[in-house]
């Protein structure tokens, strides 16, 4: 007896999400000390101080099970964001919300929309569902939103977007997310997945269009920018009748009592969220300047991270940097074999990624 045969026939078909590779994997395998992973878009200035003083106070009411309502977090949330409590959906990290609004929406008979090179969660909880996955092909790397449009048939339940867009970084201007919005009949639901929006400067606030489209869904994270990936915790916005239906299929307790006390004091901390950017945005001209003087092309990215295109098969490029102990991330699974994205660092760790990849290039010629 084969014990796959077994599984629901969608789940048998599924390949696991591939996270970037632990620093403590890399040092037993290799046997390489001095590690640095820019591999999973963390932050890299640790967490913040005020995040790790709530956290050491919330340690004292560890016996007791968390609040299943997240009341202090929503209330955080709702005064940050001007909306109301009962629009927000707390997840275990927004992928836990992705998940629980593809099994609230799409079933077997229904279609999910998504664009290539997109996150891979999209695909992943379609088709843990059974439901049928519909890619888009991109347009320069990003999402082509007229043609997303266009592949809108009886059985769209779902259209996945993320802005900006993981692997790619890129960013579509929020009039053209806008009109998008309103070319979108009501029995759709629309995500706009903006987990790496706080390192952008777009002006329009996407959580106004709330009002005026009940069938969106605007989901965020404090694994980004807050720095707080460790924790899990993400959350999603929407008409209080989504967050109705999505609460009704949360687990009770998904989001533990740590992090929600930490997620509080991080959306408090806009020091933190300040440096995270500036950091960002000097490392991220550190990348551009390194790539154009070793004449590597990149695709423009508006997140913390960027994809380069190292002309030749990654895989080799990514094996060579990781025995010079950098972790960066393979992008063939997206559908970019030649790309590495690199997670920005800290000014030393972007200055050795940016020399050991000028050394593994020249060894690869
Ligand atoms: C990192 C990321 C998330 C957030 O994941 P969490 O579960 O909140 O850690 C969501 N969407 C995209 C596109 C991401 O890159």
């Amino acid at each position: 007896m084969n014990l796959c045969d077994l599984a629901v026939e969608s789940i048998a078909g599924l390949q696991p999400y591939v996270p970037g590779k632990p620093i403590e994997e890399l040092q037993r395998q290799y046997g390489v000390r001095d590690v640095i992973k820019l591999a999973s878009n963390e932050s890299p200035i640790g967490p913040s101080q005020a995040a790790q003083a709530a956290i050491a106070l919330a340690t004292r009411d560890l016996t007791r099970y968390p609040d299943g309502n997240g009341y202090a977090l929503k209330l955080a949330l709702s005064e940050k964001f001007q909306i109301d409590a009962n629009q927000i959906t707390l997840g275990n990290g927004s992928n836990d919300v992705l998940e629980l609004i593809a099994r609230c929406f799409a079933s077997p008979a229904d279609e999910v929309i998504f664009s290539q090179h997109a996150f891979a969660v999209y695909p992943l909880v379609t088709q843990a569902i059974g439901a049928t996955l519909v890619e888009v092909p991109a347009k320069q790397y990003g999402h082509d939103l007229t043609a997303m449009q266009r592949a809108i048939t009886e059985k769209t339940k779902l259209i996945f977007i993320a802005n900006p867009n993981n692997p790619t970084g890129t960013h579509i201007p929020a009039t053209e997310v806008h009109t998008f919005l309103q070319s979108v009949a009501d029995n759709v639901i629309v995500v706009l997945d903006e987990a790496y929006i706080e390192y952008g400067d777009e002006e329009v606030n996407s959580i106004d269009w709330l009002k005026q489209f009940p069938n969106l869904i605007i989901c965020r994270t404090f694994s980004k920018a807050y720095g707080l990936a460790g924790l899990r915790v993400g959350f999603a916005l929407s008409s209080p009748e989504i967050a109705d239906l999505l609460n009704r299929l949360r687990q009770p307790f998904n989001v533990n009592h740590l992090a929600m006390s930490a997620a509080i004091a991080a959306l408090g901390d806009e020091d933190y969220l300040q440096r995270a950017k500036q950091v960002n945005t000097e490392g991220m001209q550190q990348y551009i300047d390194g790539f154009d003087a070793m004449g590597l092309n990149y695709i423009p990215s508006k997140a913390n991270f960027i994809c380069v295109d190292v002309n030749t098969n990654a895989a080799d490029i990514y094996e060579k940097l990781l025995q010079q102990g950098v972790i960066v991330r393979p992008v063939a699974g997206y559908g970019l074999p030649n790309h590495l994205r690199i997670s920005i660092g800290l000014e030393h760790e972007n200055q050795r990624c940016l020399e050991a990849l000028a050394n593994s290039l020249s060894e690869a010629k």
